[in-house]
């Protein structure tokens, strides 16, 4: 039974433990763990923590003890994501009294530590950052002052070009900004979802729509049962994902071959965007899902932030976001969404 002020209420990611397993967690503690609630909630904390040292976690040792009051000092440890990643963490142990029969309970508090390893410094994520504005916002200021200074020499097609190019590299930077704002969100479980009926055979049309006027070659099927359920979701935030994996499949992968298909399975629906390009390394695969994570530095730009959020867009409906993959046929990602939404905290 939940405590009468549940985490859910704290800002901070939070989780309470019983000594051995997590009992309860917070959405923000879930985006640190990279898992889905659901999951979180019942880890063992020797699976969850790498190699707990009981000098240095006392509340791992034996959750009974209570921690020195009021506040002991943050720990630092490592938290092991699925598929084996790490990240570096700042925990630190609260008891309070709240199980269902009166035990003393330890809420811990998570704050994720920057400059362990696939989890970047500041230094690094200002210098991705730049980056990434940087070269949209020079091809703004090179076609604006060719327009400025050139403006009765060029024909209008010309013009009519470097102004596409500008409206497309101003969605750039918008969609950078954007995208940092969803991780500060995602991190502090400050995401708001409006969610509402959503049909996605609908929106997986349009997404491939949208995203054909970037990749013209893109050949993408459609595969949806008939009289698939809507589900209780918010569109944006669903469409966001949606574009997030049609358009790596076409960036990263192959845009012909695609395919985006969808199946029901009980009160769950599943979308997964397939490609027929050169697959993902199984030494990458681990890694994708990682904030500022790019499986080769020489290709496309990007942020390494797409699928990080995605997942983290995913999870906060209450459903999971995967990826299968083989080398010289292609990846399968696939998302689940419960279709009630209910799930969603
Ligand atoms: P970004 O595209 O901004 O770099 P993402 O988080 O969306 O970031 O993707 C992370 C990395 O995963 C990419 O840099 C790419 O190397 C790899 N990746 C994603 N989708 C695919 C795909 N369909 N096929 C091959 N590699 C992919």
């Amino acid at each position: 039974m939940r405590p009468a002020i549940t985490i859910d209420d704290l800002a901070v990611a939070a989780l309470i433990i019983d000594g051995t397993r997590v009992v309860a967690a917070n959405a923000a503690a879930a985006a640190i763990a990279g898992r889905q609630l659901d999951e979180l909630e019942g880890q063992r904390l020797d699976d969850l923590f790498v190699a707990p040292d009981a000098v240095s976690a006392p509340w791992l040792d034996d959750g009974r003890r209570v921690p020195s009051e009021p506040s002991p000092l943050e720990q630092r440890l490592r938290l092991r994501r699925p598929l084996g990643e790490e990240v570096a963490v700042a925990v630190a142990g609260r008891s309070r009294s709240g199980g269902s029969h009166g035990e003393v309970e330890i809420v811990l508090t998570l704050r994720l530590l920057h400059g362990g390893h696939g989890d970047p410094s500041g230094m690094e994520v200002v210098s991705t950052v730049s980056h990434e504005l940087r070269s949209p916002l020079t091809s703004v200021k090179g076609y604006t002052s060719l327009l400025l200074t050139r403006w009765g020499r060029l024909g209008d097609e010309q013009k009519k070009a470097m102004l596409e190019q500008v409206h497309h590299d101003a969605d750039r930077v918008t969609r950078l900004v954007n995208e940092l704002l969803d991780i500060s969100r995602l991190e502090t479980g400050h995401l708001q979802l409006r969610c509402q009926p959503v049909s996605l055979p609908g929106l997986a049309a349009s997404v491939v729509a949208k995203v054909a006027l970037e990749y013209p070659d893109l050949e993408c099927g459609l595969d949806f049962p008939d009289g698939f359920p809507s589900v209780m979701a918010d569109p944006d935030k669903v469409e966001q994902v949606l574009t997030n994996l049609v358009e790596n499949a076409a960036k990263y992968a192959s845009p012909t071959g695609m395919q985006v298909s969808g199946a029901v399975n009980g009160d769950t629906v599943a979308v997964a965007v397939a490609d027929s390009g050169a697959g993902i390394p199984p030494s990458d695969l681990p890694h994708i899902f990682t904030k500022f994570y790019r499986s080769d530095q020489g290709r496309p730009s990007g942020s390494g932030l797409g699928l990080w959020i995605s997942r983290g867009l995913v999870e906060a409906h209450g459903g999971r976001l995967s990826a299968d993959s083989v080398v010289d046929r292609g990846s399968v990602f696939r998302f689940t969404l419960p279709r009630d939404g209910k799930r969603q905290r």
